[in-house]
């Protein structure tokens, strides 16, 4: 940057020789411009080149650097960072943000950079010329930056408020690729269009509003560059008409306004600076903001505790609560709760009463307010995160695969991939034939979230997972929405096969479940109001009777509308 900035006040002091000596007295060889010329831009071109190349390669890297960091985070981030910001927040934010930080800033200090050092350059030769008049250029300067810093808190506020329209317009799109059914069915189409509007128009008054405050100060500076060169101009004739016989000639003139002249152009840059910097920095504050205000999941294990390899799976709950708010009612109240190893136990209940969030507690995705909840004996929260978690297979009721190989997708999280593991699971699932069928059989990729298997065949999927990860515990909830009796059939195949010498908590919607399980636990409002078996249960004459109830009627017209 140095060597390009140097180059720069190199051509007008080529003219100078030029015009005062070359064309009147002939005194310099033909040659000797043309070829400083071509050298003075072949140098200037390759720093050029250089400077911004080796730059932008620094921030690559840099770049890598802290996306990396922010997905670390998002990998290990306290559950809940998802009830805060959505998907497409966060995935602006890493994917989007980070890129236009790095290069606006990029950009930025470029042109800081290299144009400050031109500046410099150039007013440095510009004094060795005639002081004086350098004296008029610097004391506008000081003006153009007042002026400019009004405009640049304008555009750095309007900025951070396209941030968030823009992310709320992705919203939209995201709610309705998630809810592309429920569009259609309601006919909300044109009420989300008009939604989809009003935030798309928004965002094109604050880009409009943006460019008004970032237009109109390159207009400003060259107006105010023009009024210093008028007033130049006009002091540096009088000085030569007042005085013949002063150092002003005609070469040394040309060259003072050759050099004002090419100092407009990083000039203008450079008061262009606030452009890039502010939406630069404005674009990596959400970046940093996620780093700082991110927790991550505490995982305090003392380091002398002693846990098994492998749990026997015996959960027990002591008097715990769980509140999520302060203002609502707790999520769990007072729960008291004890499920040997290799026991089946079903959670039944209205919706609301606290069984995703029981479920929740054990692999420490919820934490309790109160309480306390032991596996095999030791309190959870002394067991290592990992440690802990390692001993719960999961198939909840919306099934997520990652556009992977099927055998990836089973083996999900596993250092190598046990083919003939994954095979077996896949039959065991019930799901051999099918993923046999494929082109490519356990190696070919499902897309994303395995939309082409079907609603039955992706909970198999999940059960195989569940199988391959041949957990102690099997966590379980059940998908409310009907599968054909087929499908069906398989599923509950599958799920028995993976609950087979498993201690099972399974938040339970089917008939063929609840009447499988060891136990019955029947919840609401965050409470064990009954439990026991289906027969206790159905003498008892409480709400499982009326839960159940309406669980038979639907179950009989299902079979009904067969
Ligand atoms: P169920 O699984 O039986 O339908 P949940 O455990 O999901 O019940 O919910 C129990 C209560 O906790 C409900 O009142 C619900 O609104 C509340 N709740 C669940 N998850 C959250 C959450 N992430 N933040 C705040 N409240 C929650």
């Amino acid at each position: 940057m140095l060597t390009s900035a140097l180059t720069e006040p190199a051509i007008p002091a080529l003219l100078k020789p030029l015009l005062d000596r070359g064309f009147t007295q002939g005194a310099l060889p033909i040659w000797i411009v043309p070829v400083v010329i071509i050298v003075l831009f072949t140098v200037r071109g390759i720093a050029q080149f250089a400077s911004k190349y080796a730059l932008s390669r620094v921030a690559a890297d840099g770049m890598v650097a802290v996306r990396q960091q922010l997905f670390d985070r998002l990998l290990h981030a306290d559950l809940s960072l998802f009830g805060q910001q959505s998907a497409s927040q966060l995935a602006n934010t890493i994917v989007y943000e980070v890129q236009i930080g790095s290069s606006q800033l990029v950009q930025a200090f470029l042109n800081l950079a290299r144009d400050g050092l031109t500046v410099v350059a150039l007013l440095a030769y510009l004094i060795y010329l005639n002081w004086k008049l350098t004296l008029i250029v610097l004391v506008l300067v000081p003006v153009v930056a007042v002026v400019l810093k009004v405009l640049s808190r304008r555009l750095y506020k309007v900025t951070r408020e396209s941030q968030t329209a823009t992310d709320e317009l992705a919203y939209v799109v995201e709610e309705n690729v998630l809810a592309h059914r429920m569009v259609r069915l309601h006919a909300a189409q044109a009420q989300q269009a008009a939604r989809f509007e009003v935030l798309s128009r928004q965002l094109r008054n604050l880009a409009l509003k943006a460019t008004r405050a970032s237009a109109a100060s390159m207009p400003i500076a060259q107006i105010i560059t023009a009024l210093a060169l008028s007033i130049i101009i006009a002091i540096a004739l009088s000085e030569g008409q007042g005085n013949p016989t002063d150092g002003v000639t005609v070469g040394g003139f040309v060259a003072f306004i050759g050099a004002i002249l090419m100092l407009v152009g990083p000039t203008r840059r450079l008061a262009d600076i606030i452009n890039p910097i502010t939406r630069g920095v404005a674009a990596l504050e959400r970046g940093i903001e996620l780093m700082d205000s991110v927790h991550r999941e505490v995982d305090a294990a003392p380091s002398h505790a002693r846990t098994p390899e492998r749990a026997r799976g015996d959960v027990t709950l002591k008097r715990v609560d769980v509140h999520y708010n302060d203002d609502t009612a707790p999520a769990l109240d007072a729960v008291d709760l004890h499920v040997s190893a290799g026991e089946t136990v079903a959670l039944v209940g209205p919706s609301g009463a606290g069984k995703t969030t029981l479920v929740n507690l054990l692999p420490r995705f919820v934490q309790a307010s109160s309480g306390q909840v032991l596996l095999d004996g030791t309190d959870i929260a002394d067991w290592p995160l990992a440690a802990l978690r390692n001993q719960f297979a999961l198939v909840s009721q919306e099934v997520t695969m990652f556009d992977d190989s099927v055998a990836a997708n089973v083996a999900l999280g596993a250092r190598e991939i046990d083919r003939a593991r994954v095979q077996r699971c896949l039959e065991q699932a019930n799901l051999a034939e099918h993923v046999a069928a494929l082109p490519h059989g356990i190696d070919t990729h499902v897309g994303h979230n395995a939309t082409t298997f079907s609603g039955g065949q992706r909970q198999r999927l999940a059960i195989a997972r569940a199988l391959y990860k041949d957990a102690p515990i099997l966590l379980l909830d059940e998908a409310t929405s009907a599968l054909d009796t087929q499908s069906e059939h398989w599923v509950q195949e599958a799920l028995e096969q993976a609950m087979k010498g498993r201690t099972t908590l399974v938040i339970a919607h089917r008939l063929s479940t609840i009447n499988h399980a060891d136990r019955i636990i029947v919840m609401d409002h965050g409470r064990i109001v009954e439990q026991g078996t289906h027969v206790e249960l159905m003498k008892l004459g409480g709400l499982y009777v009326r839960l159940h109830g309406s669980a038979a009627a639907v179950a009989a017209s299902a079979t009904a509308a067969e």
